[in-house]
């Protein structure tokens, strides 16, 4: 088994998680869970701190500690993304976490025992948000109706905390692209899955590496990477403000034919400003479809490993996706 864990300046939590994750590895072994030789592998996604320098000092003290180096930030999608697929090819299964602790590290065990009853994801679940800020409690949780309401399926109040199997690693494996939502593309894998549920913590120590700025990105890429609803939501805005206009046509004409057509100015620069806002939201929404192709088209890597510390028997190929 690996845990695969992304770190973006978590000097602060570092030690502890690791201490944490020591104790639960050490247990899940001895209780003859997980194989003997199971790792916990720790991503930098381009840290500025003593991140990195932490991950290779804990790596060299106890072989239980792996590390991968990416060459720079890459986002926590991506950063995960490179973990999943460089530990698919020497492991079994797969769990992944977040570094600060919020993710009740307990859990693990539930996963475990539902995979070892042939289940290939389980999704770690938030039974509350009882400890989230309201203001992030609010966001989050409009954030997933949304996502559902466009056609972007996705577990309700699931964050990237899931074990996955070997085979469900493969098959995500094969999603080539480029724009990361994990959360939407997992269930397309598909396979048999189920859900443990968990108290989400407060964050152990550090700075949330998730400002409101890059929480909207992610909703924004959640829903343009998973499904062309909003698209067909364009069209269906149209045909709507067509049929309107024509009522408006008619009831233009019967002014005209009563004579009194001087008046009406107000209507007609408010709907030229109504439309002209509509025909730019469309675009902007269309704009950032075809951006979105533009970016997939290059194919360009999805993260570039600088290095991984790890045991020597383990062979892996540093490739970026596929096969
Ligand atoms: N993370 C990352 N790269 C980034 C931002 C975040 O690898 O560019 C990692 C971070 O170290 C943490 C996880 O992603 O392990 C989730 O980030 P955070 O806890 O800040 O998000 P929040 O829980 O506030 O949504
Ligand atoms: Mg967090």
């Amino acid at each position: 088994m690996f845990c695969v864990i992304p770190c973006y300046n978590e000097q602060e939590v570092l030690p502890e998680t690791s201490k944490r994750l020591r104790a639960k590895m050490e247990q899940l072994i001895s209780e003859g869970k997980i194989a003997a030789d199971s790792r916990v592998v720790f991503v930098n996604d381009g840290s500025k701190d003593a991140t990195w320098d932490m991950i290779a000092g804990l790596h060299q003290a106890d072989p239980l500690f792996q590390g991968i180096n990416l060459s720079r930030n890459r986002g926590h999608q991506n950063a995960l993304i490179a973990g999943l697929m460089t530990v698919r090819q020497i492991c079994d299964m797969a769990i992944s976490m977040d570094a600060d602790l919020q993710d009740d590290i307990n859990a693990m065990d539930e996963m475990i025992d539902k995979y070892l009853t042939g289940t290939d994801i389980v999704y770690g679940v938030r039974s509350s948000r009882a400890k989230d800020t309201f203001f992030k409690k609010f966001t989050a949780e409009s954030f997933y109706k949304m996502m559902n309401a466009l056609g972007a399926n996705t577990v309700y109040n699931h964050a990237d905390y899931r074990l996955m199997s070997k085979r469900a690693l493969d098959g995500l494996s094969q999603f080539g692209e480029v724009n990361l939502f994990l959360r939407g593309m997992v269930p397309m894998v598909g396979y048999s899955s189920d859900v443990v549920y968990y108290e989400r913590a407060e964050r152990f120590a550090g700075e949330s590496k998730y400002p409101l700025k890059k929480m909207l990105q992610f909703a924004t890429e959640g829903i343009t990477s998973l499904s062309t609803k909003p698209i067909r939501m364009i069209t269906g805005l149209g045909f709507f403000i067509f049929l309107v206009s024509i009522i408006v046509l008619i009831y233009c004409l019967v002014r005209y034919a009563h004579g009194n057509t001087i008046q009406g100015w107000t209507t007609t620069v408010l709907s030229v400003w109504a439309i002209g806002g509509l025909i730019m939201i469309s675009l902007g929404i269309i704009g950032e479809y075809i951006g979105k192709i533009y970016l997939e088209s290059k194919g360009r890597p999805r993260f570039i490993i600088e290095s991984y510390l790890k045991d020597e028997k383990d062979v892996v190929e540093l490739k970026d996706h596929q096969n």
